[in-house]
């Protein structure tokens, strides 16, 4: 089949690998004019996320490229460490950028995947033999499948099943990230200072030549256009204003950045992710939310089911029904892990910052230390995968058109 995939970030490119491998051609459309090398850490943890890794042959690669993250430091406003969150509380087995785990997936697909940057679907035209696609830049083709993995405000979902405001469960925290200079020479480490309803954090990445700045803060939902980021860096400042510590030098760093992400925290809540010749898959099917910790593994467990049963059945619709039926006990167990996390990620009054506070500094001699970590690795595991490999071919040859080079820029 010639399947469409809509965003180049992980749920898309970890579906294109499986479907090429099954000898389908794929095509996937990046709204972004490049691959976006920017973010923040993302993690794997348990046995089925480091399987499917493996199963793909990328595992290596992305523990050659890991974080090697250690704690992150909860600081006074004079920047006095006053307790540590120890990594494996919260870094998972294998932890990345997401940028980086982009690129891995990208170099894995790009020889048999034709990628279009720059361009979005615009409208979809379904009949019984495939969908007409309606691009708003590219002329319109034909595709057998489309496949929404174009993130929390997807354009396929909106285009095959209606507005998102009917599917987004908002979680109460804004949340904006960007990367910076580590001028606070921060090794591996992290620190975060928070007043209530609000936190700063600064940890370094990339071998400590760079560092990530993430800003929390607690609202009511706000209306702005995402797509306008000086707008978004006011709303920042104004949510943050009276802040200490480093606060008011990130904040102008913010206004320079590249790669400035802001966004609400929220989930994705759907009664079915399929609807005729089109399917959703990762954060734009169900996203549990970065409070969960388990996006990224379920984006590439979901890619890893979705293609196996369209190996398996050869049929879409018997297909969907079952990656449908694999996942969704999985999706809400893991969707779980991210509920009630807000009030402890960003205390909303000084008594409860107190509490978390002593209580990160009695974390390492608590009995239940590894309670968090343990329960987390759990649900990551609670899915019991079928082996789909005898459906599938080892890949020999290009299943699509030529793939276009690779842009030379970068987008934010
Ligand atoms: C601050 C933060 C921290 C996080 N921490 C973790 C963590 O520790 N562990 C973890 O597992 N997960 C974490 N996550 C979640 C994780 O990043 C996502 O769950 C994961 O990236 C989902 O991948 P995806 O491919 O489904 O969607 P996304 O990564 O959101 O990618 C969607 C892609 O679609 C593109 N796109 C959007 N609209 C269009 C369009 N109209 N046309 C074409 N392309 C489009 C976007 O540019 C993007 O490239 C975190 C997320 C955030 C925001």
């Amino acid at each position: 089949m010639d399947i469409l995939l809509s965003g180049a970030s992980v749920a898309g490119p970890a579906l294109a690998y499986w479907l090429n491998r099954s000898g389908h051609s794929t095509t996937i459309v990046e709204r972004a004019p490049a691959l976006r090398d920017g973010g923040y850490s993302v993690d794997f943890r348990g046995d089925v996320h480091l399987n499917v890794l493996r199963k793909m042959g990328i595992f290596q690669e992305i523990q050659r490229r890991q974080t090697h993250m250690g704690a992150m430091w909860n600081v006074n406003e004079a920047g006095k460490k006053l307790s540590a969150l120890p990594a494996d509380l919260f870094a998972g087995d294998v932890e990345i950028l997401r940028g980086d785990l982009a690129e891995i997936l990208y170099d894995l697909t790009r020889d048999h995947t034709e990628y279009i940057f720059d361009d979005s679907i615009a409208a979809l035209d379904e009949d019984a033999d495939g969908v007409t696609v309606t691009f708003e830049r590219g002329p319109s083709r034909r595709f057998d499948l489309v496949v929404g993995a174009d993130g929390l405000h997807s354009k396929v979902r909106e285009l095959a099943f209606g507005p998102e405001r009917q599917f987004l469960s908002y979680l109460g925290l804004y949340c904006a990230i960007f990367t910076t200079e580590n001028y606070l020479g921060l090794d591996y480490s992290g620190q975060a200072y928070g007043t209530p309803g609000r936190m700063v954090a600064l940890y370094s990445a990339r071998q400590n030549t760079e560092a990530k700045a993430m800003f929390w803060f607690g609202s009511p939902e706000l209306t702005y256009d995402r797509r306008d980021t000086r707008r978004q860096q006011d709303l920042l400042e104004q949510a943050m204003a009276g802040v200490g510590w480093e606060a008011p030098r990130l904040l102008r760093d913010s206004r320079r950045a590249g790669d400035f992400y802001f966004d609400a925290i929220a989930q994705v809540r759907m009664d079915r992710w399929s609807h005729g010749r089109v399917v959703l898959l990762g954060d734009a099917a169900w996203c549990p939310s970065p409070l969960s910790g388990m996006g990224t593994g379920l984006a590439i467990v979901g890619a890893y089911v979705l293609a196996g049963e369209l190996a398996a059945t050869g049929d879409h619709r018997t297909a969907f029904a079952g990656y449908e039926a694999a996942m969704r006990d999985y999706v809400l167990a893991c969707q779980k892990m991210g509920e009630g996390v807000s009030k402890f990620m960003v205390p909303e009054n000084k008594f409860m910052l107190w509490f978390m506070n002593q209580n990160y500094k009695l974390m390492p001699y608590l009995p239940w230390k590894g309670l968090m970590a343990r329960s987390a690795r759990k649900t990551a595991a609670a899915i019991r995968l079928k082996d789909y490999e005898p459906q599938r071919n080892e890949l020999s040859r290009p299943a699509g058109p030529a793939p276009r080079p690779r842009p030379s820029g970068r987008a934010s």
